[in-house]
């Protein structure tokens, strides 16, 4: 085989480009160039390295016939057209552990510098003051942590605040209370901790869930001079909701890393007096920095050579398995959709396949848990780290393989068991290897598996359709298509509306209190 031509298109740690070059692979590195140079090179290349500035759009992938691997130096994957890669067949890699500390240790280091004024204290001194009565601080000593998210980062806080003597209570809706408890750390609801908090560190990713979660009516909520941290997303934090509490005094100040806009566009918040600023540097270290890069190219090199044992987005093992794709995303989508069901934490996952091909069985039972944990995970669940974190969070996977397709087609099926009781749902690929949902519970139901989904449990009654598609018209929402499902005889009707947005939990809610509707539950399959 020819030596593997590898593309680094953002700027890389070295460490990473000398384990490249000496595992044989030919490196060409136009990171400091612009996208021309990378449509330019990409045609021949086998890999291609990014950070988060080169987008791998459905246009460069389209440029890239020899393209196997895609290493992405870092968590997110928003820069990379996933579904269009593994449409093609290429394997997507992503490193989400290479950052845990640097942020962990970024989000204490705010902590403090709040809790103590540091930067006001040492700009002061930098201008020749020397005011000791103006930076009065507070100590950590004693006081509660409320800890929103308590994934890898969020428990790492945790024990470094417990090593400061804080009483620490975390909230996160999918994760087992027993694994909290081990760590000595009460799960409380949202509200509880943001009333007991004398701090409050966000941890969580970016979801549609998360978006705003700290709104102006949980900001009131929150003890007077109660202190913010925000190193994970900035979409979390209603910015001018917090723009306004620290203007009223009513909270003691926030230490944010990162913004809604990045950089931010309103000066304002940044420049508030309470407020300490950093330029989302929370992986900005050296040791991340070397970790990321170096841990990427090991894959890519791994991955070339044909390797399981990668961190895959989508793919779990070779780039040249492309005829699992279509299987791992049926399985992902339905994962999503039944999470979406089973409205929140998951329980436990019983994946039935039928007729899937043996050698993609286990790898499409993880396609499911990886959808399934997708909501609460975002892009730190990959085919890796599921198994591991599924069993982490107490999720119970079960796989069971018939040598044949259902009567009706369903190739998987999945029983999930969550917050909201059980649910099961079956899916199948159709001639055109798309995914599509076939049976909701026990009643048929066909629909494509992409895009917006609005699932309705309503009352079957005359005119529910006519007031749903009424009040989805009034607020602007389109609807691509319909699916009904109903048993005769039976007062419960599902409807599967299709849509071209997402909608907000506003415009959920106003659905929700139409009298017919019983229940409501969105979902996004579009980046799947
Ligand atoms: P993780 O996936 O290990 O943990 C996230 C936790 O949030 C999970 O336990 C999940 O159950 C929980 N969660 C999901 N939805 C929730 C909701 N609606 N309410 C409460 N909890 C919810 O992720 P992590 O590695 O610990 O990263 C946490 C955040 O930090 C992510 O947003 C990540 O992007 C961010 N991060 C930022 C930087 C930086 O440079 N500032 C660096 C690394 C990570």
């Amino acid at each position: 085989m020819s030596a593997a031509r590898i593309l680094v298109a953002d700027p890389l740690s070295p460490a990473g480009l000398d384990i490249l070059r000496a595992g044989g692979a030919e490196v060409l590195d136009v990171s400091s160039e612009g996208r021309a140079a990378v449509e330019a090179a990409i045609g021949d290349c086998t890999a291609l390295l990014v950070r988060s500035r080169t987008q791998v759009d459905a246009a460069l992938l389209a440029l890239a016939p020899n393209l196997r691997v895609v290493g992405r130096a870092g968590v997110g994957v928003d820069n990379v057209d996933v579904f269009e890669a593994t449409r093609r067949g290429v394997l997507v890699l992503n490193a989400p552990n290479a950052n845990l500390i640097s942020a962990t240790e970024h989000s204490f280091a705010l902590l403090l510098a709040l809790a103590r004024q540091l930067p006001a204290a040492d700009a002061s001194m930098k201008r020749g003051e020397w005011e000791r009565s103006r930076f009065l601080g507070v100590e950590l000593q004693g006081k509660t942590l409320g800890i929103i998210g308590f994934g890898r980062i969020g428990q790492k806080v945790a024990a470094r605040a417990q090593a400061f003597e804080m009483k620490v209570v975390a909230f996160d809706p999918w994760l087992d209370k027993e694994i909290a408890s081990r760590l000595g750390v009460p799960l409380l609801g949202l509200d509880a901790l943001l009333e007991a908090a004398d701090a409050v560190t966000f941890h969580v990713p970016l979801t549609p869930e998360t978006k705003n979660l700290l709104s102006s009516e949980r900001i009131a909520r929150m003890k007077p001079g109660a202190l913010l941290v925000n190193c994970a997303r900035g979409g979390v934090v209603d910015e001018a909701a917090l723009l306004a509490a620290l203007d009223s005094g009513h909270l003691g100040g926030a230490a944010l890393d990162v913004f809604a806009q990045e950089p931010p566009v309103d000066p304002r918040l940044v420049a508030h007096p309470r407020v300490v600023a950093t330029p989302h540097i929370g992986a900005q270290t050296v040791e991340a920095q070397e970790r990321v890069s170096s841990e990427v190219a090991r894959m890519v090199l791994d991955a070339l050579a044909g390797s399981y044992a990668v961190s895959a987005v989508n793919l779990p093992f070779s780039a040249d398995a492309s005829g699992a794709g279509p299987f791992l995303l049926l399985g992902e989508q339905l994962g999503r959709l039944g999470t979406a069901l089973a409205g929140g934490k998951v329980d436990s996952l019983e994946v039935d396949l039928r007729g899937v091909p043996e050698a993609f069985g286990a790898a499409v039972s993880l396609s499911v848990a990886k959808g399934a944990l997708d909501r609460a995970l975002g892009d730190a669940v990959n085919y890796v780290n599921v198994e591991w974190l599924a069993r982490d969070r107490g999720i119970e996977l079960v796989r069971t393989l018939h040598p044949r397709r259902g009567e009706t087609g369903e190739q998987v099926g999945l029983r999930i068991q969550g917050a909201e009781g059980e649910f099961s749902i079956g899916g199948m690929l159709y001639a055109d290897r798309q995914p599509r949902l076939i049976r909701l519970g026990t009643l048929p139901l066909e629909c494509r598996l992409e895009g917006h989904l609005l699932l309705l449990r309503s009352w079957d009654v005359p005119g529910v359709i006519g007031k749903v598609g009424t009040k989805l018209g009034t607020l602007g929402v389109n609807i691509a298509d319909i699916h009904l499902a109903r048993k005769d005889g039976e007062r419960d009707a599902w409807t599967v509306y299709r849509v071209d947005q997402q909608l907000t939990l506003e415009m959920i809610a106003e659905l929700a209190a139409l009298p017919e509707v019983r229940r409501v539950f969105d979902l996004d399959l579009s980046r799947g």
